[in-house]
């Protein structure tokens, strides 16, 4: 008999949905568009998500254990309820309840299991299952794209922090006296090391990328040489280290796993996290941080929200 989890991934780009087993293999992954829609257009989005997911329905296991959601955020896992910035059509939409109602009618006891939780941590909890950093006690999940973010795994488990953001690395200050943040703050990791950080940065000291140039045009500028493309990243990579030596002084972490689209650049970026990792990291428990990529590419997230269903005792808070 087969039994598995529906995951489902929203992101602004994308929708995506599969059904994944205790081993976390992967069957029948599916992908739409996310429909551009504006504020209060709660329903196009919404409409796209239920498709997706009917159509998993359609292709079922004969036991579905449950479904796990993995958002962009800002997310509530609280009251279930996500405000992804890049979709702005959801400001507090109800996604938990919804999904909840419409798949109700799946089992005899009342609608199956539905977990929620941030994309940032359903990758570090995909890693952390069976990715880079199986077996690891004290984990950084990192995730470098047009965000950054991130996932705590502390004495084995996920540490969720008192309203289940924990981990948020990209809005940990590593610059006092940094440039503003959107965020409220100032000097964020987001706001130097993301990928449109790191082209906005580049591009303002002269760098002539093409207009709409993105993180994979520096890199490949970085490659050729290009002298302000390669000091874009060493900031981008000094305010990663910063971010991860400071976790690793305070939480005593064996390693950081670090994913997203950004950190497809390989050594590129890795190098120099590494070479800045040696300088500020001082106290030997920290110096020694091990920083490794993560093995799942851009199935993490959906991998994490399946282990949400799949390992509950390890990655949901009770
Ligand atoms: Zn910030």
């Amino acid at each position: 008999m087969r039994a598995e989890a529906l995951a489902i991934d929203i992101g602004g780009t994308k929708l995506a949905a599969a059904w994944i087993d205790g081993t976390g293999t992967v069957r029948g992954h599916r992908v739409v568009a996310t429909p551009a829609a504006p504020a209060g257009a709660t329903d196009r989005p919404w409409q796209a998500l239920r498709q997706l997911i009917d159509t998993a329905l359609s292709d079922r296991p004969d036991q579905v254990l449950g479904i796990g959601i993995g958002s962009a955020g800002p997310i509530d896992a609280e009251r279930g309820t996500v405000s992804p910035v890049n979709i702005p059509a959801w400001r507090d939409f109800p996604l938990r309840e919804h999904v909840r109602s419409h798949v109700s009618g799946l089992s005899h006891l009342g609608g199956p299991d539905v977990q929620l939780a941030g994309d940032g941590i359903c990758a570090t909890v995909g890693e952390h299952w069976i990715g880079a950093g199986a077996g690891s006690r004290h984990m950084l999940g990192v995730v470098v794209s047009t965000g950054v973010g991130g996932g705590l795994i502390l004495d084995g488990r996920l540490h969720h922090g008192r309203t289940a953001n924990a981990g948020h690395i990209g809005h940990m200050v590593v610059d006092v006296n940094g440039e503003p943040c959107p965020c409220g703050s100032v000097g964020c990791v987001e706001n130097i090391a993301s990928g449109p950080s790191m082209v906005r940065w580049a591009t303002a000291n002269g760098w002539a990328g093409a207009p709409g140039a993105t993180a994979r045009d520096l890199f490949a500028a970085a490659h050729d040489g290009d002298k302000v493309a390669l000091a874009a990243i060493d900031r981008a990579a000094q305010a990663l280290a910063a971010a991860f030596v400071s976790t690793a002084a305070v939480c005593d972490l064996d390693r950081v796993v670090v994913g997203g689209g950004v950190a497809q650049a390989g050594e590129l970026l890795f190098q120099p996290i590494r070479d800045w990792v040696r300088r500020l990291g001082g106290l030997a428990f920290v110096a020694d941080l091990a920083i490794t990529p993560a093995a799942l590419d851009q199935q993490a997230g959906l991998i994490g929200a399946a282990a949400l269903i799949h390992e509950p005792d390890t990655y949901v808070r009770h």
